[in-house]
């Protein structure tokens, strides 16, 4: 089976190093020309928009997903004439623009931080009278990785904030105080069936994920599970859909989804019983879903802008290297690491270690 993949990055490198077992070949389109999933499958290097290599993706493959949800919703709506693209449209549309994702999940009963709508300073102001501070400002499209927002803990930071995030349409949130923020990654098969994997425990570092730990009988597995299912069964989703969610006052609020594999579920490649990568691609294939059972203790760490010397994270006991095989630029993921020990105790000293060797440099 041949699968188009729209983007080229570590994601679709993952998949295709989980596909290729299951005799799946890879179509990438992505406009780098050093797209690092390029050495795993053909690659097309054009624009998302480029009509031409969206006609060649859409000649040569079977089914398209992706690996991102900045996808144009031409190239969607291009592509699903000819052959099955999954996820479905809408949940791009959805997961790439915070005011229709917040709304939604307003929709589905499903806690969320205030929020609303900006589109000029003067709504700004506003908010911040209505929601109060401290408060988050977001890009509506295009923020990543902490990118596209600015944190307003006095009314001196409200002024400008507008004119800051570029004057473009945003979204305005109350701060959560978490005390912790989890992930759920699930996967839904053509039929309706879902699985899902144990929560992550994940830690972000100015923005950006830094450890994922995964849970072992977690209090709120299933109200995550529940809230995940409204999800997935109103947007007739197929695939793998990753929600994170601030923990907060004994239960969860919802930050945001991603319609695709997500860096959260990494430790899934040797943690779990079937990875999120072979799970997502069972999925759009329309085959059975595998076990999303844990094998141990398992925890992720990403390593950015730099890779540790193979030799020394491969000492390191109960460890998996994933280079990306990308070039090395400050604060890029650029590969991870993930452990997969007997025992909690274990798992917490080997991520100690592998903190001290990138603390190392
Ligand atoms: P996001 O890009 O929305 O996932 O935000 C990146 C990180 O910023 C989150 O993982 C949180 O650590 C923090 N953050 C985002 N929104 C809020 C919020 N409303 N309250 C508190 N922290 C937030």
């Amino acid at each position: 089976m041949k699968i188009g993949v729209i983007g080229g990055g570590q994601l679709g490198r993952m998949l295709a190093l989980a596909g290729t077992p299951l005799d799946m070949n890879f179509v990438f389109l992505d406009p780098a020309p050093d797209a690092c999933a390029a050495a795993l499958g053909e690659h097309l290097l054009a624009g998302y928009d480029d009509p031409e290599a969206l006609r060649r993706m859409a000649e040569s493959v079977d089914l398209v997903t992706f690996e991102f949800e900045n996808v144009p919703a031409e190239t969607v709506a291009f592509l699903s004439q000819y052959v099955p693209v999954y996820p479905v449209a809408e949940s791009l549309r959805i997961a790439r623009d915070r005011w229709f994702e917040k709304s939604l999940f307003k929709e589905l009963g499903i806690p969320t931080p205030e929020f609303a709508d900006i589109q000029s300073q003067a709504d700004l102001d506003a908010a911040v009278a209505a929601i109060g501070l401290p408060a988050v400002l977001k890009t509506r499209t295009l923020g990543y990785d902490g990118k596209g927002q600015k944190v307003l803990r006095q009314p001196a930071d409200v002024s400008g904030a507008f004119a800051e995030l570029g004057s473009v349409p945003c979204i305005l949130e109350g701060f959560v105080p978490f005390t912790g923020e989890v992930s759920l990654v699930a996967v839904r098969g053509r039929d309706g069936e879902t699985r899902f994997y144990p929560l992550s425990h994940n830690t972000h570092v100015g923005g950006v994920l830094n450890l994922s730990i995964a849970s072992t009988d977690h209090p709120l597995q299933a109200l995550a599970e529940d809230y995940i299912s409204r999800v997935l069964t109103r947007l007739d989703y197929v695939g793998v859909l990753a929600f994170e969610f601030f923990e907060v006052d004994g239960g969860l609020k919802a930050n945001e989804i991603a319609p695709r594999v997500h860096n959260s579920g990494h430790w899934t490649i040797e943690g779990a019983e079937c990875s999120q990568f072979e799970n997502h691609l069972r999925a759009v294939a329309g085959l059975p879903l595998g076990s999303t059972a844990k094998v141990g203790e398992s925890a992720m760490l990403n390593f950015l802008g730099s890779v540790p010397p193979t030799d020394a994270v491969l000492r390191i006991a109960d460890c998996h290297l994933h280079h990306y095989g990308k070039a090395f630029k400050a604060g890029r993921k650029v590969g991870h690491a993930t452990l997969r020990c007997q025992d909690a105790a274990t798992l917490q000293a080997r991520i100690a270690e592998v903190q001290a060797l990138i603390a190392r440099g």
